[in-house]
């Protein structure tokens, strides 16, 4: 049994993750800024803490007697969140600095910390049909504006924490994520979770159109949340201590998202188009040739199963929510 600490583990993947660890029989510690009432999932046998880690005495106090640590903590949202708070975004750059820090004072054995997409070079995302993003893409850096920016500093520092100082780092950069029990209303909200919570709503109200951000073709690959809590614990017990894609290979336009969507709907509805809405880079695809190589794995639970459960999953809170 080993002790872990999740950070942002009232969020999305950190609730998950602290489900899946304790399952594993780990020892959990779950820390996030948001009161306990407002985490997604709360995970009783866990030690659920509420701080700042923003802070560095805070992270000193929760990395005591830790030995792997999870930092998935971070101010985050789909496109119109982070286009729209780009120093919000970069601000989070003081929970990894202080929490690597304070994990290197206490000893912590391994740090985990999860980066992201928005990394890459923006020069190689300009086409819907793009040549997915290998690791060595994301320089010469000219990533996200704001978000992607502090996950780059942050990947290099713990780099350079792991050659200065010989901590054990592995980064993921996570290509968008999707699942129940994640932020689906309220601007956060990220596309897949956006148009199953549109599709819902349409079904629910009967109303017969929904409004696309964009012109729909722009591209994107979506991994289902059980991957991506397999894909970080296997790279956490790897000795990767390169960045490494973790995400889909399948790349689909956001047209054709909304077309799988509306079949697990069962739902035709008119498509309005908001071309002057924010809508990130035109293309972005993950190449998993090196995660195949080094972990001999790559996600593979499909869009169709996932946004099954994800459509109904978010359907059930809209209902819940009119009650
Ligand atoms: P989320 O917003 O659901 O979870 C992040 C959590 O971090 C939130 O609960 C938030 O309250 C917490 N947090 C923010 N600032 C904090 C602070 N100062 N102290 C303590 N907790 C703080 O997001 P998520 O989708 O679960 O993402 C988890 C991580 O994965 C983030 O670092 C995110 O940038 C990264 N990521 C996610 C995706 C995705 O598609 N979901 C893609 C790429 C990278």
């Amino acid at each position: 049994m080993k002790k872990v600490l999740v950070t942002g583990a009232g969020g999305f993947i950190g609730g998950w993750l602290v489900a899946h660890l304790l399952e594993q029989g780990e020892n959990v510690t779950a820390v996030d800024i948001k009161p306990l009432n407002q985490w997604f999932q709360l995970h009783q046998s866990a030690k659920n803490l509420s701080y700042d880690l923003a802070n560095l005495d805070n992270c000193l106090k929760v990395t005591k007697n830790i030995e792997y640590v999870y930092n998935l903590a971070a101010d985050m949202g789909g496109m119109g969140f982070i286009e729209n708070n780009k120093a919000l975004c970069m601000l989070s750059v003081l929970v990894n600095t202080h929490l690597i820090l304070a994990s290197k004072r206490n000893g912590v054995k391994r740090y985990f910390f999860a980066s992201s997409a928005c990394v890459y070079n923006a020069d190689k995302q300009k086409d819907s049909n793009v040549t997915a993003l290998k690791e060595e893409d994301s320089y010469p850096a000219m990533p996200e504006d704001g978000y992607g920016w502090e996950k780059l500093f942050s990947e290099r520092m713990c780099n350079h924490f792991y050659q200065d100082f010989g901590m054990e780092v592995r980064v993921g950069r996570y290509h968008n994520v999707y699942g129940p029990l994640g932020t689906w209303t309220g601007g956060r909200e990220k596309a897949p979770a956006a148009l199953c919570r549109k599709i819902a709503e349409a079904n629910i109200l009967g109303l017969n159109a929904i409004e696309i951000w964009g012109d729909g073709n722009q591209t994107r690959s979506f991994m289902y949340i059980d991957d991506c809590i397999e894909g970080t614990i296997k790279l956490m017990e790897s000795d990767i201590r390169q960045p490494i894609n973790i995400g889909s290979s399948r790349m689909v336009s956001i047209n054709e998202l909304v077309e799988i969507i509306l079949k697990i709907a069962n739902s035709k509805v008119d498509l309005i188009y908001d071309i002057k809405a924010p809508k990130g880079v035109r293309g972005r695809n993950s190449d998993n040739s090196k995660i195949l190589e080094l972990l001999n794995w790559e996600p593979s639970i499909s869009l169709e199963v996932g946004l099954h459960k994800t459509y109904f999953w978010i359907r059930e809170q809209i209902k819940n929510a009119k009650k």
